[in-house]
């Protein structure tokens, strides 16, 4: 491991050792984490970082309240899921609160993949269809059938039979969003129906996180859930990403949108670290799915996960950090359009509350600059600040912080970036 010192070095060589192929680190030079506070990580080192990328502590990393939660529970009752218990009752009632009216059954999960699993298996039983429509470099979790709809982890593989891609809602293609969205989801239907496949639904993470952040104008969304309900299919948001107040327009990505989904799956920030997902939707959906199959899940929905899902709801409600991302998220968005005009490199800047996507690109010809996003993200880790990239050619810096990110934060980044751009 060329250019990595001695101790680090053996730690790495042993996790590959251990882990195989599927051993996969950030970072040239990864970094031993050790503990985290806020919108902070520490490594071994005792080295600060500053987090603009971890969506799972959303409420900030090692919330005490969220901590004070999980270890209460753990020390009064950690159990299976057929029993009645009261922070279970307690959870579901809050967190169906946050849902429009046709929305009130909840079931619980451990994680995204396992959530979205449940939502192909509910449309699928509901429509007694199978064909699924999802954007080009989706991803949507790790299950046998989640994969199939994952095109960003298919790497090499053939997309499924039953699966259709269609483009990114873009907006830098010009025209109407939605009206090109909806087009391409229709031609899309229209060949799963001609092969004989049916229309199961359509899933969509609403922030299209993967495919390089696209939330704007607020409410392209519409007009495909139009087709889709045309169609005869479930439209099902996946709001694993946008979920949980990121951004700053309400709870749910959906919601920007002004519609209401079939079915809502959700995960990472709902327990900010331990490990929770859900489903949401309509009691009639669930019926029958249920007659055809049941549900149970050992782990998903027990009192701890559900404490820890409590304290989350509480935080976000007492640091109001539903209108902290709207307004921080604003101020960011603003200061990194700020530095277009200074460097050809950075192509757009999109996204809602605190997600943001920055591409950068060829300064010459325009073309996707993987090289250089990877270049930036290295750099930036040098500089103590903590970034990833997405979009279907890697060419797009995901901006994602924990919520309580702050003006300072956001000045800090925006400065290390026009630095580090300069310097090229
Ligand atoms: N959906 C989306 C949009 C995601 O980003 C992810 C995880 N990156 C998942 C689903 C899967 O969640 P999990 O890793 O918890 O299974």
């Amino acid at each position: 491991i060329g250019g990595i010192d001695g101790a680090i070095a053996g730690k790495i060589r042993r996790r590959g050792e251990q882990f195989g192929a599927a051993s996969v680190l950030f970072y040239e030079r990864p970094i031993e984490m050790v503990s985290a506070s806020g919108v902070h990580l520490f490594d071994a080192d005792g080295r600060r970082y500053l987090d603009v990328y971890n969506n799972v502590p959303s409420v900030g990393h090692c919330h005490p309240k969220v901590v004070a939660a999980i270890a209460a529970q753990a020390a009064a009752l950690n159990i299976h899921t057929r029993y009645l218990t009261r922070p279970v009752e307690a959870y579901a009632e809050r967190l169906l609160a946050t849902f429009p009216a046709p929305l009130t059954n909840l079931l619980m999960t451990c994680t995204g993949s396992e959530s979205n699993d449940l939502a192909l298996r509910i449309a699928n039983s509901f429509t007694g269809a199978r064909g699924i429509v999802v954007t080009e470099a989706a991803y949507h979790g790790n299950t046998a059938a989640v994969t199939e709809i994952s095109p960003s982890s298919l790497l090499r593989r053939r997309p499924a039979a039953h699966v259709r891609t269609i483009p990114a809602p873009d907006i830098a293609a010009g025209g109407d969003v939605g009206a090109r969205f909806a087009a391409a989801l229709k031609a899309a239907i229209a060949d799963l129906e001609a092969q004989g496949l049916g229309f199961a639904g359509l899933v969509v993470d609403t922030i299209f996180s993967s495919d390089g952040i696209h939330a704007d104008p607020p409410g392209f969304l519409r007009d495909a859930a139009g087709i889709v309900r045309e169609a005869g299919g479930l439209f099902v948001a996946d709001e694993v990403q946008p979920g949980f107040g990121r951004t700053g327009a309400g709870f749910w990505g959906f919601e920007r949108h002004g519609l209401v989904p079939d079915i809502v799956t959700m995960g990472k920030p709902m327990g900010n670290g331990f490990p929770m997902g859900g489903v949401v939707t309509r009691p009639e959906l669930l019926d029958r799915f249920c007659a055809e199959t049941g549900y149970f899940n050992t782990f998903g929905g027990n009192p701890v996960a559900a404490a820890a899902g409590l304290a989350v709801l509480d935080v976000i409600a007492e640091e109001g950090l539903i209108d902290h991302a709207q307004v921080v998220g604003a101020r960011l968005k603003e200061g990194l359009e700020a530095l277009m005009p200074r460097h050809a490199a950075i192509g757009a800047v999109r996204g809602a509350g605190l997600f943001i996507g920055l591409d950068l690109i060829d300064a010459e010809d325009g073309s996707p600059d993987a090289a250089l996003t990877s270049h930036v993200i290295n750099a930036m880790k040098e500089r103590g600040i903590l970034i990833g990239a997405a979009g279907l050619h890697g060419n797009t810096l995901k901006i994602r912080p924990p919520l309580p990110f702050a003006e300072d934060h956001a000045a800090l980044f925006t400065d290390t970036l026009d630095a580090i751009l300069a310097e090229r």
